[in-house]
């Protein structure tokens, strides 16, 4: 699938029907969610592989990697309004081989393949995303494929040498939304973000 058809199809989605500020509810823009995606099926690790999709929030990386021939998906998601909505985004995407599991993922340990993930940035309370990487690290057997806030970038590659973990790329991207929660004051709101792919270490 070309990466517009992909971008076309993750921009049906319905979002978060009353978006959580305490959970960061922001859902990844459709053409970065593409990025993140196409770049993890590049490398050879979407396609026949198990994915695990934390803080899957309304679906959009679960389903999109559903539509790129994953083998099987999974989405974790603390929220059950937020998984109503993913099960039903999948259904209208025809999005088959993946399912949805209501719980935090604190704690996460069942293994995948490969981890997508665009947990909170910590931006609402501390230290939100450290349960996800922990989650991510214990649990992929290939690789990790995250966002993140460039200010947790000291934080992600401590974690890395911790788990043993290799860095194979954190690029920066263009992450831009429109106005979500009472405290955004601007029309759009732009943050400094990277896409992070990870290789794990071996087992601990
Ligand atoms: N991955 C989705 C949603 C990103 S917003 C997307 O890319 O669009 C972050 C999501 O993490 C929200 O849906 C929020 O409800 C969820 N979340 C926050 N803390 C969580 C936790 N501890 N366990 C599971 N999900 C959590």
């Amino acid at each position: 699938m070309k990466r517009s058809e992909l971008v076309r199809r993750l921009a049906m989605l319905e979002p978060f029907a009353a978006a959580e500020a305490s959970l960061e509810q922001v859902g990844t823009p459709p053409e970065l969610a593409a990025e993140l995606l196409e770049s993890a099926l590049v490398r050879g690790d979407v396609e026949g592989r198990t994915v695990l999709d934390l803080g899957c929030g309304t679906g959009i990386l679960a389903i999109g990697a559903s539509l790129l021939n994953a083998a099987h998906v999974i989405g974790v998601e603390v929220d059950d309004a937020a998984v109503v909505v993913a099960r039903r985004n999948a259904e209208r995407l025809w999005a088959n081989r993946l399912e949805f599991r209501v719980r935090d993922v604190t704690g996460w340990t069942e293994p995948a393949e490969t981890v997508v993930m665009n947990p909170p940035f910590g931006a609402q309370s501390a230290h939100a995303d450290r349960p996800f990487w922990e989650a991510a690290l214990a649990s992929a057997t290939v690789a990790v494929y995250a966002f993140a806030s460039r200010e947790s970038r000291t934080f992600i590659e401590r974690r890395a040498v911790a788990r043993r973990a290799r860095i194979e790329e954190t690029r920066p991207v263009d992450w831009r939304f429109p106005a979500t929660f009472p405290h955004h004051r601007k029309r759009a709101v732009e943050l400094a973000v990277d896409l992070w792919i990870l290789r794990p270490g071996p087992p601990s």
